[in-house]
């Protein structure tokens, strides 16, 4: 007879296989991290040996949680288009997350301590995530009690902690232990026609980092609408700009705007200015910019 042990784990890898079956069935691509789970369940589940005692199956038993739990975000995460599921995960309002880092802290040694990039992360980054996160359950809070009377305050709060999660992720991402080295393709083209060549590139960039006034960033961005790539520095994380995002609705609300004939009534000009709104053409931006999707964070 089986013991209990060999019957469970029995059923853990038939369960494992019926997984990977399903994934093949919908066609989920390879690269999907909901693979990697599964592969490093397998290895776990083959590498047990028959002499397993209590402590190990209920490792195990976490292991499978653990797992069932991922699988279940991920597939909960995918939305219907017509007859197929496209994976198309949002992130809901107020539950940014840390996003991990695909490489070591010691990793980028010596040019980056470890110590640096410790508190970098897990101290720095956490606070914008924490930030981004309560200002936009406290705008919820005004819409629910119609009570913007903090509004100006919660949308810098907004601007300055969701720039500095979505740009710290997107720091992250742009270093790497085997960086270093020169673009390849559609950049270095595009880096060599519009500011020269590489190393000018490099220089300006580096100056832009260098001579920015006080805290913030150097960038280097894509203009969808010249079509071409600009640097530009940014003081602090934002000053109202929430970088990474792309504006949709735009509202003028200079003097020149509305003064000459609304006056001193703002509230009036942008209450009136509903009427005049093209909402074909801001559903057109939508759908180009919702385009891009970055992993959600
Ligand atoms: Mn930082």
């Amino acid at each position: 007879m089986m013991s209990k042990f060999e019957e469970y784990f029995k059923e853990v890898g038939q369960w494992n296989e019926r997984w990977k079956k399903f994934l093949e069935a919908e066609e989920i691509s390879k690269s999907e991290s909901v693979w990697d789970n599964l592969d490093r369940f397998t290895d776990i589940v083959e590498n047990l040996s028959s002499t397993v005692d209590e402590k190990a199956l209920v490792n195990l038993q976490l292991e499978v949680e653990t797992l069932h739990n991922e699988m279940e975000n991920y597939f909960s995460s995918r939305q219907q288009v017509g007859s197929i599921w496209i994976n198309e995960p949002a992130v809901p309002l107020g539950q940014h997350k840390l996003p991990p880092l695909a490489y070591p802290y010691e990793s980028l040694e010596p040019f980056i301590s470890s110590e640096i990039m410790k508190l970098h992360h897990q101290k720095h980054h956490q606070t914008y995530v924490d930030g981004l996160n309560q200002a936009e359950e406290n705008l919820k809070k005004a819409r629910e009690n119609g009570d913007y009377s903090l509004l100006n305050h919660w949308t810098k709060e907004l601007a300055f902690h969701g720039s500095g999660h979505y740009l710290h992720t997107v720091f992250w991402e742009n270093m790497s232990p085997k960086g270093g080295g020169k673009p390849e393709g559609k950049l270095i083209n595009m880096i060599d026609s519009y500011f020269g060549s590489f190393e000018v590139f490099k220089k300006h960039f580096t100056e832009a980092g260098s001579q920015l006034r006080g805290a913030g960033w150097a960038l280097l961005v894509w203009s969808p609408r010249s079509r071409h790539l600009e640097i530009l520095q940014s003081e602090s994380h934002m000053i109202y700009t929430q970088w990474d995002t792309t504006p949709l609705l735009v509202l003028d609300v200079w003097e020149h705007a509305y003064y000459p004939q609304y006056k001193n009534n703002r509230r009036a000009y942008a209450e009136n200015w509903w009427q005049v709104v093209n909402w074909r053409d801001v559903e057109k931006r939508l759908e180009r910019a919702s385009e891009i999707k970055w992993p959600p964070y």
